[in-house]
């Protein structure tokens, strides 16, 4: 389907500079690679080394114009595709991402400084799951018959949206967006996506990859900034359904412009996730647990960071030496490195924020900020955005560090003596994304389950994102559920009435 000849090559490389440069300056629309129509582009840096390694196409309105007529009119055929055969697909794209994971990964460490083998790695691994486990979902798109009268056979039938706009953020890409696009695509729907400024190329290599499998015009690719490439996407009139992973703060005013044209939205926002430890835990798998709940290896670059850590009085300072030694040990270096343990933070923005964080929070009286793990010695990483994990103790429960989403290696440590107080405490954010509980008392931490207020309570582990269990948060954490059959359902089709009187 790709016009050819274009710039990138048809096997997976491994060669992620090369890659990084021939994806340079294009959107993918209408199944091709196409300049921004102004011409401008704007540079995509490596937070480990800050080079730049490519520039991205710097999309505008009429970037956006093109990309929705152009899916479209896809959509009406594509729409005409049996159920099971669109999932078949989708399931062909599965393989070839699957394929492709490893220069995947290797592209994704690159522009957004996630390390290879801790991080980009995975990400590529769940992405292709993603849309092998909805390719398998087609023939579920099915409605019901409704019991209204002798002789009036009534029923529902679930039909595709139309065009699908699909925002996503940086930290990590490739997997948000194919919780929107699988499940857009297997419903009938088609998708035109914006990816984030920080990190446009391997989303735009998985558009590609895929558009050798799909019919041109069903999935788009549009890279640009916020207000002047997303926000005309959101407004667009054809577009009929907005899905979007960021910010509290965009999520409300592209909640608000979806509201003007009354079309559906799901919003996947921040989080201040907490973790209740108790002291009967098993020690060891719990302090592991809280590693992989902060998503120290990402740099604290998270959503479901477990960024607030209650522990239950007697094991708590030796839980807080034992995570501190833990994340000591951890490597902070290059990437692409396969010993390195923590990658980068994104960008000078947000590594000034976290800093912020971190200065506010050493110069609160009383509290305790512990820097672990060391810096890079490497001199080509001189100029990389690292930052030191920091577990800190003693704040205030008003203090920002606390209360606001930080999006970085920053943890609160929090002694307690009473569940119900830590409980409370636990509740005690604008935030409801997820949350932890670490006990062998499953029927206490079964009751506190059922009281955390959080889209997503996991007991004894703490798994990122997983096919087929509905991911989604509560409060200011957003609207709607991503991952699951019932997502596909509810958030990408409408149910469509028929009845027939045959009597
Ligand atoms: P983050 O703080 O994680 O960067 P943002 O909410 O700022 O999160 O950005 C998430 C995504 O939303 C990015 O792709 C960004 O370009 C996009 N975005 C930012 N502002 C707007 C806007 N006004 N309209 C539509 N999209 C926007």
């Amino acid at each position: 389907m790709l016009d050819r000849p274009h710039p990138t090559p048809d096997a997976p490389t491994l060669d992620q500079q090369a890659l990084a440069t021939a994806l340079s300056g294009k959107h993918f629309i209408g199944g091709r690679f196409v300049p921004a129509r102004s011409g401008k582009s704007f540079a995509v840096v490596n937070p480990a080394t800050g080079l730049e390694v490519a520039h991205a196409a710097e999309g505008d309105a009429s970037d956006v114009e093109a990309a929705v007529q152009d899916a479209e009119v896809a959509q009406k055929a594509w729409a005409k595709v049996p159920a099971r055969k669109r999932g078949a697909t989708v399931a062909r794209c599965a393989a070839l991402l699957r394929d492709h994971a490893e220069e995947l990964a290797r592209l994704i460490a690159l522009e957004t400084g996630k390390a290879l083998r801790t991080e980009s790695r995975v990400e590529a691994q769940t992405v292709a799951d993603i849309f092998e486990f909805y390719g398998g979902l087609g023939g579920e798109l099915k409605g019901e018959t409704v019991p209204f009268a002798p002789d009036v056979l009534s029923v529902t039938v679930r039909e595709p949206l139309g065009v699908v706009s699909a925002i996503i953020p940086w930290n990590v890409p490739m997997l948000l967006m194919a919780l929107k696009v699988a499940p857009a695509l297997v419903a009938g729907n088609t998708v035109v996506v914006k990816s984030a400024e920080e990190a446009p190329l391997a989303v735009l290599r998985i558009c590609e990859l895929m558009n050798r499998v799909l019919p041109p015009g069903c999935f788009n690719m549009l890279s640009g900034f916020g207000p002047e490439c997303g926000g005309p996407l959101v407004a667009h009139p054809l577009v009929r359904k907005v899905t979007f992973t960021g910010s509290v703060e965009v999520g409300r005013i592209v909640s608000k412009a979806a509201a003007e044209k009354l079309v559906p939205v799901t919003l996947e926002l921040g989080g201040k996730s907490p973790m209740i430890v108790f002291a009967d835990c098993d020690f060891e798998k719990t302090v592991t647990g809280a590693i992989t709940s902060m998503r120290f290896t990402r740099q604290g670059q998270s959503c479901t960071a477990a960024s607030r850590i209650y522990v239950e009085r007697p094991i708590f300072q030796r839980f807080v030496d034992a995570l501190a030694a833990k994340v000591d040990a951890m490597r902070m270096g290059d990437p692409l490195d396969e010993a390195t343990d923590i990658g980068t933070i994104i960008s000078p923005d947000q590594f000034k924020k976290v800093e912020g964080f971190i200065k506010e929070g050493l110069a609160t009286p009383g509290a305790t900020g512990r820097a672990c793990s060391a810096m890079p010695s490497d001199p080509a990483m001189e100029k990389g955005l690292f930052i030191r994990p920091h577990i800190f103790s003693d704040l205030p429960s008003d203090s920002r560090l606390v209360q606001e989403e930080i999006f970085g290696p920053v943890t609160c440590v929090f002694p307690f003596d009473d569940a119900e107080k830590a409980l409370a405490a636990a509740n005690g954010t604008e935030y409801g994304l997820a949350a932890s509980l670490w006990t062998n008392n499953l029927r206490l931490g079964l009751d506190l389950a059922h009281r955390l207020e959080a889209g997503l309570v996991q007991i004894n582990q703490n798994l990122v994102v997983q096919a087929n269990l509905s991911y989604g948060g509560v409060k200011s954490s957003g609207l709607g559920k991503e991952a699951s059959l019932e997502s596909m359902l509810e958030h990408f089709t409408h149910k469509k009435t028929i009845m027939v009187n045959y009597g």
